[in-house]
């Protein structure tokens, strides 16, 4: 599948978003990395036509070379420079592009973080990796929210541990990295935006021995301000129901991070790779769910919500509409649109979701919590154990992808067809 836009729609609403280029560029620095951004896009038409390995393909690959370590050389940081000469290496072969990746993962870049090369799409959309590149700055405030929900995950699984009554383990996670998006070509500047890649296993390279997912939190804030947002109507709220402008990335990074290091929430019987062998689109939707449930619970952990000065109430209902902007993608097409479904299912069975009318739902926010850690509960007996069978009878029961093709998987609901379109100053303006 090479289409730009993904997954099929009549139509596509997009909704503009500057990239601002960050001040501290350089004339050479600014120029090389303008440079790179339409050969990157120029290499991803050639692998639609068939012409990806071609010698106009590696002679463009040259080019950014060349501009990457003319771009190193005008930075400060001595990780942002390391990060751009590994990835210019990279472009010369594979085995390189694989071993730098690891690397790659281990920095911890103060100016310019980069990625230039083959990169993975929407898993439903191809398994096959694409020519990509992207450049952001380090986003420190939001950084620093992400760390405190690192400083205090420990003794919040252990309290979860005790609330649940579940012994909980935690296996290795991955290390975070906040940026600012500025510049994007390739795969990764077609439609629908990532908000995040998970490196090196995006880059292809499935076992490193460092792992950190880049998260873009500009993108990630106009997600949710062009389009969660939007959806407080259905709801009833208003702005004063919700965080303030400025208070959104504290609540979305923390709840985000939180379903990071919840992919490494697991009990003594997980066996993910049963579970994957007998349903992988289900295994992978039910990961999701664990890792948004565990997430949800672990920012309103008592510690972390009260450093990052987090309301219980609005973290509910930022919860509620990021879940609705998950389902509406396509419950059938994205893991986590299956994970929000599986969700936003249970709580309308236990009556914490019901549907007045179509575009018309109520949320109770008092029973909201305890709901959340009921649906862990149950998560954890029927995707945590190894035990093939309670988790097939849970997918059959709530998983979209093996629901009838008649039922409302949207809960009266539209899809949405409404996608981010950037806007770069970096490529757009002269
Ligand atoms: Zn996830």
């Amino acid at each position: 599948m090479n289409s730009i836009f993904w997954p099929y729609r009549k139509q596509h609403k997009l909704r503009a978003v500057e990239l601002a280029e960050p001040r501290f560029l350089t004339p050479t620095l600014r120029a090389s990395l303008k440079g790179i951004l339409p050969l990157a896009n120029a290499i991803r038409d050639l692998e639609r036509a068939g012409e990806g390995d071609s010698e106009l393909s590696r002679r463009m690959k040259a080019l950014i070379r060349n501009h990457l370590t003319t771009a190193s050389a005008e930075l400060t940081d001595k990780a942002s420079r390391q990060g751009l000469d590994l990835i210019a290496k990279g472009l010369i072969n594979d085995d390189q592009y694989k071993s730098n990746g690891s690397i790659l993962a281990s920095l911890d870049e103060q100016e310019l973080v980069g990625h230039v090369g083959p990169l993975g799409t929407w898993l439903g959309k191809s398994r096959k990796l694409f020519f990509s590149a992207f450049f952001g700055t380090p986003n420190n405030s939001l950084q620093a929210v992400s760390d405190v929900v690192d400083k205090h995950f420990k003794g919040a699984v252990s309290r979860l541990s005790a609330n649940l009554d579940i012994e909980l383990k935690t296996i290795p996670g991955c290390a975070y990295k906040i940026i600012d998006l500025f510049g994007i070509a390739g795969e990764a500047d077609t439609f629908p935006k990532h908000f995040a890649y998970l490196m090196p296993e995006d880059q292809g390279i499935k076992y490193s021995p460092n792992k950190r997912t880049v998260v873009f939190a500009n993108t990630y804030l106009a997600l949710y301000q062009h389009i969660a947002d939007e959806q407080k109507d259905i709801f009833g709220w208003t702005d004063i129901d919700l965080p303030c402008r400025s208070e959104i990335g504290r609540y979305l990074i923390g709840w985000f991070r939180g379903h990071d290091l919840g992919h490494s929430i697991v009990t003594e019987a997980t066996d993910y790779r049963l579970l994957s062998r007998h349903d992988r689109w289900g295994s992978m939707v039910a990961q999701e769910a664990v890792a948004d449930v565990f997430g949800f619970l672990l920012i309103l952990d008592a510690e972390i919500a009260e450093c990052l000065g987090l309301d219980t109430t609005k973290m509910i209902r930022l919860y509620v509409l990021e879940l609705l902007r998950y389902l509406r993608r396509g419950p059938a097409d994205f893991p986590d649109a299956g994970s929000a479904y599986i969700q936003l299912r249970l709580l309308e069975e236990w009556d914490v979701l019901s549907v007045n009318s179509p575009g018309s739902i109520d949320i109770d926010c008092e029973r909201f919590v305890s709901a959340m850690a009921r649906i862990a509960e149950l998560l954890v007996k029927t995707v945590l154990v190894n035990d093939v069978g309670s988790f097939d009878a849970f997918l059959r029961n709530y998983s979209p992808h093996l629901a009838d093709t008649d039922q409302d998987l949207l809960f009266g609901l539209e899809i949405c067809d409404t996608s981010l379109f950037y806007e770069q100053t970096l490529t757009e303006k002269t």
